[in-house]
């Protein structure tokens, strides 16, 4: 077996063990004689499947009883609609846009109300978070949204905004699990799983029971939190598959000692890459030092033939996947909950190589 260091930002890298149980599970699902790939979703044996799942993401997150979880399809995307057509009651909403997701989604409320950009980093090409005061947030905005890590430019909110009093909705597609959040300092958070819980395919959605139900008349059935929420994510055929390996995800994540030592993991390896970035005389970290992503590590040569000569030297010797996204070029190592510390400090030694092979 010749697996690579799969330095991917989604769909990426699931933890070896996950896919091992999956493996053994492919063809038979306990005594089930069926593949979960087969099995009708309203059968007993899906029923227990999807039921763990949910309890054992609420025990990993701290979820309180007052949120649902849904488990539902579209991606990350398609919550750019949902948000606003379930949320917009007054038909406002302010949206921090800090990157090219958030960016998305702000362009996507505007098509069904008064969406206000408050603040942005756009001025520095999205390598900051701007700061969120109470008082940018407008009376009778119905939320205010953001993407909690950004994805292609590296950056995270270094704390949760303060918003006042105001119903906090986050895109946390690419930071889901990474660490502990008090999950009561928000209304809805939502997250493709594609990037650290599970093969692409699944979104959840995390929503205060309180949100729900005041939906524009309009609204597209399947997009309707309450419709899904009353129907536990089956008013249709969930995406059975990729539940179940989110379910083993998270199974996989408690048995590590849950967010606090994913937490701790996380830091590790981000530690030693941007110390190494900081140190260098060749690579350089592209993100404001005080709002860094733990997940997506963005850097550059500020050459970009010698970007490129990395890229594919890097791929030869195993570490994959490390081209930044197209929009911004350079590099970025997504190094989710999966990546072993072990693969990010061989990266590291591969790039110290690189580095005086190159000066
Ligand atoms: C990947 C990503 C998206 C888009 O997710 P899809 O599931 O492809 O729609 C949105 N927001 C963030 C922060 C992401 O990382």
């Amino acid at each position: 077996m010749a697996r690579v260091y799969n330095f991917s930002a989604g769909p990426s890298m699931l933890p070896l063990e996950v896919l091992q149980t999956a493996q053994k599970e492919l063809i038979e699902f306990g005594d089930s004689g069926m593949s979960v790939m087969e099995m009708s979703h309203r059968s007993p044996v899906y029923d227990a499947i999807i039921k763990e799942t949910e309890a054992n993401f609420r025990k990993l997150m701290d979820i309180p009883d007052n949120y649902k979880v849904l488990f539902l399809q579209g991606g990350a995307s398609t919550q750019f609609a949902a948000v606003p057509l379930n949320l917009m009651k007054t038909g406002k909403a302010d949206y921090v846009v800090s990157g090219q997701f958030s960016g998305k989604a702000f362009k996507e409320a505007k098509k069904y109300g008064d969406a206000k950009c408050i603040a942005t980093s756009e001025d520095k090409t999205f390598s900051y978070i701007p700061e969120i005061t109470p008082d940018m947030v407008r009376e009778d905005a119905d939320y205010v949204h953001v993407c909690y890590n950004n994805t292609i430019f590296g950056t995270k909110f270094p704390e949760v905004p303060n918003v006042g009093d105001k119903v906090l909705v986050a895109d946390m597609s690419s930071c889901i699990t990474s660490e502990p959040v008090d999950v009561t300092k928000f209304g809805v958070i939502y997250a493709g799983a594609q990037k650290n819980m599970a093969p692409a395919g699944l979104t959840v959605v995390i929503i205060r029971e309180d949100l729900m139900g005041n939906a524009r008349e309009d609204i597209p059935t399947m997009l309707d939190y309450k419709t899904m929420a009353d129907n536990d994510s089956m008013y249709n055929t969930p995406p059975c598959y990729a539940i179940y390996i989110a379910g083993l995800v998270y199974k996989w994540a408690l048995a590590n000692g849950g967010l606090e030592a994913m937490k701790e993991r996380n830091e590790k390896k981000a530690n030693i890459l941007y110390d190494f970035l900081d140190n260098s005389t060749l690579f350089k970290a592209t993100a404001d030092k005080k709002c860094r992503s733990m997940m997506n590590v963005c850097f550059v040569t500020g050459d970009a033939d010698l970007d490129k000569k990395f890229c594919k030297e890097a791929a030869e010797a195993g570490f994959v996947n490390l081209k930044g996204h197209r929009s911004v070029g350079g590099m970025r190592a997504s190094i989710y909950n999966a990546m072993p510390y072990e693969g990010v400090e061989k990266l590291v030694e591969f790039m110290a190589e690189f580095e005086k092979n190159n000066k």
